[in-house]
């Protein structure tokens, strides 16, 4: 029988899909493969990229990253979850922090005990009952799996860090001779005849780079995915309006908040991302509602320190790709599709996409029946995804400019309005297979944004008044005194990976 197993795996792109593809390929699959990662240092990589979700740690403990030792590469600090701003109406604020919220009590969820408590003397936020937000709110942090002496489940967090760095760190840290790295731009891509798979790269200075299977983690472009392939490109612009981008850092010297803060503007938002050596800062905003001087304008009307050097502009069109896996060729990154930064999935869309192939691994001929169960299941992930980005913009009352009432008038994905009538109606979630944001997740942004539920689950009436007083007060102790254990953020940075 002849040997059709994947010998010559080849990456393009150096970002952070190519370097993290690259590094978690190596890891799993280092004694099979000959990897080559190309990349042109003339074309460079998009350099954003900074804030993350808790599913990041996977990737460290199954590389065998030391945390603190990341950390303190990539200039990096702790996230608890997204501050919101101005979003539902002018003036609110709520945050979508990570993790649990109360204590697991008898059938249904905690939420449906603290809506039963809505409206009661002495009602308190739902915010309250999570030790996650308590602790973001009392800008304080440090690792507890576990809370001591306590039910609480502990603390979950994610990171932010400095985008270049951490590509760096990643490709210093594969065991060295696994993945050769070529410097170098492609020019043309080379397809067999018959099925038309890519056989082999040219690159600008006449070299040639074959190989079995290819990963187009080639940013925006999607060098191989589209060029050459043309998988074709779903545009979601009509739901996620936002096309454009200004990045800058700005001086350290802000408050350290363990947490992302995204903040509404006029015609989109603006993110704040402290790190350990600057604070990162970009506005994303619709091109057609707001000029590019007028949104820097705004960026630099509320920056906390002083820019370190002139806003960098990016483009993009919401969406995705129609066919992420194509014959031989999986595009990874902004190669595949991009939703948008505003709760930070694209690195953790990487991730998940390895984690697929490294399930479906192929063999040279690309069974069609696993290149089709990939991209469906891609297709599941980012629909879900994209709809919670969209209840962002859908769950506005503002009405103080053309883009926002556009956002609030807009016609959702139909999945997405029965989800938001469902919860309206029965204060009800439920997450749909292994979607990526959890009943926790959706409750915040629904409640943040004010969609009020009319009624509650007639489980949590099997509480007395006094019973759900007493339990809703309980947890809010246990949280109150877990959050008390904590050291400020910035102390636990500067002890455990301060540089
Ligand atoms: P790139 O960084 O663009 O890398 C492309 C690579 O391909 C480069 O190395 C380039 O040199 C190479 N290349 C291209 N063409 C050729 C060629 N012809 N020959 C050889 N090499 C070539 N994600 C998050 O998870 N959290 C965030 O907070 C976040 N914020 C973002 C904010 C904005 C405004 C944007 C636009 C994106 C954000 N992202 C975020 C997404 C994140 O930046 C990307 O998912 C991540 O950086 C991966 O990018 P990439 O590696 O796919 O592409």
């Amino acid at each position: 029988m002849s040997d059709s197993r994947i010998r010559r795996l080849v990456i393009v792109g150096g970002g952070t899909a190519g370097w993290l593809t690259a590094a978690l390929l190596a890891r799993a699959l280092g004694s099979q493969l000959e990897i080559r990662l190309l990349e042109s240092a003339e074309i460079g990589t998009v350099c954003v990229g900074e804030a993350t979700i808790p599913q990041i740690l996977h990737v460290n403990r199954f590389l065998g990253i030391d945390e603190d030792d990341m950390l303190r590469a990539v200039q990096g600090t702790f996230k608890l979850g997204v501050q919101l701003n101005d979003f539902g109406r002018l003036g609110d604020s709520y945050i979508h922090a990570f993790g649990d919220f109360g204590l697991p009590l008898g059938l249904t969820p905690f939420h449906h005990y603290w809506l039963r408590s809505r409206g009661r003397p002495g009602a308190q936020s739902l915010w309250a009952h999570s030790l996650n937000a308590a602790a973001a709110a009392a800008s304080r942090f440090a690792r507890m799996d576990t809370v001591p002496n306590s039910p609480l489940g502990g603390i979950r967090y994610a990171y932010h860090f400095d985008a270049s760095l951490y590509g760096q760190y990643l490709r210093e840290h594969i065991r060295p001779g696994i993945v050769q790295r070529i410097e170098g731009k492609v020019v043309d891509v080379r397809l067999r005849a018959g099925d038309g798979h890519i056989e082999s790269l040219l690159l600008d200075g006449g070299a040639t780079v074959e190989g079995d299977f290819f990963i187009d983690c080639s940013g925006f472009r999607g060098l191989l995915i589209e060029g050459a392939l043309q998988a074709g490109y779903e545009n979601w612009q009509h739901w996620l309006p936002c096309d454009r981008a200004l990045a800058v850092g700005s001086a350290p010297g802000g408050p350290m908040r363990p947490y992302t803060q995204a903040s509404a503007r006029t015609a989109g938002w603006q993110w704040r991302i402290p790190l350990q050596h600057r604070t990162g800062n970009g506005h994303v905003y619709c091109s057609r509602f707001i000029s590019d001087d007028e949104a820097a304008a705004q960026l630099l009307a509320n920056l906390e320190t002083e820019p370190l050097g002139d806003p960098r502009p990016l483009r993009f069109v919401t969406g995705m790709r129609k066919l992420a896996w194509n014959r031989n060729c999986l595009a990874l990154g902004l190669a595949a599709g991009f939703m948008e930064p505003l709760e930070s999935t694209s690195i953790h869309l990487v991730q998940s996409g390895v984690n697929r192939l490294l399930a479906m691994f192929p063999d040279r001929h690309c069974d069609q029946k696993l290149i089709d169960e990939y991209n469906r299941q891609t297709r599941f992930e980012y629909e879900r995804v994209r709809d919670f980005l969209i209840l962002h913009y859908k769950a506005t009352e503002r009405t103080d400019t053309p883009f926002w009432r556009q956002c609030g008038a807009m016609e959702v994905p139909p999945e997405l309005a029965h989800r938001i009538e469902l919860f309206r109606r029965t204060g009800m979630i439920f997450r749909e297979g292994d979607e990526l944001f959890a009943e926790t997740g959706w409750l915040q942004v629904l409640l943040g944004q004010r969609i009020e539920p009319a009624r509650h689950h007639p489980l949590a009436d099997e509480l007395d008044e006094q019973q759900l007083d007493h339990f809703l007060t309980d947890v809010r102790t246990l949280v109150g005194r877990a959050v008390g254990m904590l050291p400020p953020h910035h102390e636990f940075v500067a002890r455990h990976c301060g540089t």
